[in-house]
């Protein structure tokens, strides 16, 4: 229409190569695993929107208790107010979480949890009486969300270099990605310890008791899908343990079933001493988060000799009722229909649907797990996210909604999907993959 033209003028969304405004595309409704178009179109989603939307779109218990309490208590101040759903919602959660994580801070996004998980980090190191303790390792190719926090120890330089100074004390352990040994390996590549010895050069470089934290997604999800291989995590795990050190798990894409089980600490069996969630904890229709720490952690600063007042942290919004409602109903549906353990059953139909798309021109990876996958093109000189956005563009047009980030396009389908769309979303990026240049 007419208007469309003239949108970027007041707000444009996010966008690769900032092509999107000369191509305007609306959503205009959503149901399940379709997304209805402003030119009136189905579009299957292969991505759950932002990897966030886990029980597919606009589920019947959750709009009715989003509307319930609306009506019912729209707002409760989250400094010394309380209101029953946001108690019941952190027992749910805790529940739901391995022991020992089972206390919970709300917070409203993947980056504010990640704030707040490495403030109690350092909190707690400094409750303990660890206060030298101020150093933070996240890693390359890391992605922990916009805020300074998540930016500084976030591993993607681009996303940083802008901005000023960063928090100070943060050094960066390397990936895990290998295509040159691990191209097309199905799911957990072999033999990744050595790579965690990465964190043994940096601890070398610090006196250990300066370092209070590590962060990684256990599943580096936005930088292009890059699956940690065998014992990486655990030799994380008891580095950290040897050298005082807390570890984090990044779990804004990982939690609530996107891997076959709860968290990826399940998935993985290595337990961290902090998680951060957002995204599927309410399946996208609200904005929330939700960091989980042990309760030593907790008591630590909440008893300890460094009390409470010196940990002022919290938001306006954290446990907001309208989005701890939107959780707990959430929570409901996943439960319900079995969706957290519903990636385990499809992950092999899954793994073997992506893999078959190995021989479509320009292939030069293709990676999965659970319910996620990533196809990696190679890249045209000059124009490094050109073959991926064309990918992005045709599929839209056949119906299919796929993200891309840099040359790899990646896949995390509402973990509703059934077995004939997982085949229509192949079907449909086989002939994509084989329409562009
Ligand atoms: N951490 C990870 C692992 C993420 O994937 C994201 C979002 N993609 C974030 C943090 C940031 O979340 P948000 O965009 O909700 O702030």
């Amino acid at each position: 229409s007419s208007q469309t033209n003239n949108l970027e003028a007041f707000w444009m969304p996010f966008t690769a190569n900032r092509q999107f405004k000369q191509n305007p595309r609306m959503f205009v409704g959503a149901k399940d695993m379709h997304y209805t178009t402003s030119d009136g179109r189905q579009v299957l989603d292969a991505t759950a929107g932002l990897w966030c939307c886990n029980a597919g779109h606009s589920r019947p218990k959750v709009v009715e208790a989003v509307q319930k309490q609306v009506a019912e208590l729209d707002y409760a101040p989250a400094f010394q107010m309380g209101h029953p759903k946001a108690f019941e919602l952190a027992a749910r959660l805790a529940a739901l979480m391995p022991k020992p994580l089972d206390h919970v801070f709300f917070t409203n996004s993947g980056s504010e949890s990640v704030d707040t998980a490495l403030k109690i980090a350092l909190a707690y190191q400094r409750a303990i009486g660890q206060g030298t303790r101020t150093r933070l390792i996240g890693r390359e190719r890391g992605y922990h969300g916009v805020g300074f926090g998540g930016i500084s120890v976030g591993g993607i330089v681009s996303n940083r270099k802008t901005f000023g100074t960063m928090l100070t004390g943060v050094d960066h352990m390397r990936h895990t990605h290998d295509p040159a040994r691990n191209a097309f390996s199905r799911g957990i590549p072999e033999n990744g310890a050595e790579y965690a010895e990465d964190l043994i050069r940096i601890i070398q470089l610090h006196d250990p008791s300066t370092i209070a934290a590590v962060i990684v997604e256990p599943v580096a999800g936005s930088t292009g899908v890059l699956i940690p291989p065998k014992g990486y995590l655990e030799r994380l795990r008891q580095i950290c343990d040897d050298n005082g050190i807390l570890l984090i798990f990044d779990e804004v894409i990982t939690g609530f079933g996107r891997l076959g089980s709860p968290f990826a600490t399940d998935f993985f069996g290595v337990t961290p001493d902090l998680v951060t969630t957002a995204k599927g904890i309410t399946s996208g229709v609200i904005p929330m988060g939700a960091v989980f720490c042990a309760s030593k952690i907790y008591e630590a600063f909440m008893t300890g000799p460094e009390h409470m007042i010196e940990l002022f942290h919290g938001y306006t919004y954290s446990a907001h009722p309208i989005a701890c409602a939107a959780a707990l109903a959430t929570l409901d549906t996943y439960e319900e229909e079995g969706l957290l353990t519903r990636a385990s059953e499809l992950a092999q139909y899954w793994e073997d649907g992506l893999h078959g798309l190995k021989d479509c021109p320009n292939v030069i990876d293709i990676r999965n797990l659970g319910l996620i996958g990533a196809i990696e093109l190679t890249p045209i000189d000059g124009q490094p996210t050109k073959r991926a956005f064309s990918a992005f563009l045709k599929a839209y047009d056949d119906g299919l909604l796929i993200r891309t980030t840099g040359d790899i396009i990646a896949l995390s389908p509402p973990l509703i999907i059934s077995k004939t769309q997982i085949d229509e979303i192949f079907e449909k990026l086989r002939k994509v993959l084989n329409s562009i240049d």
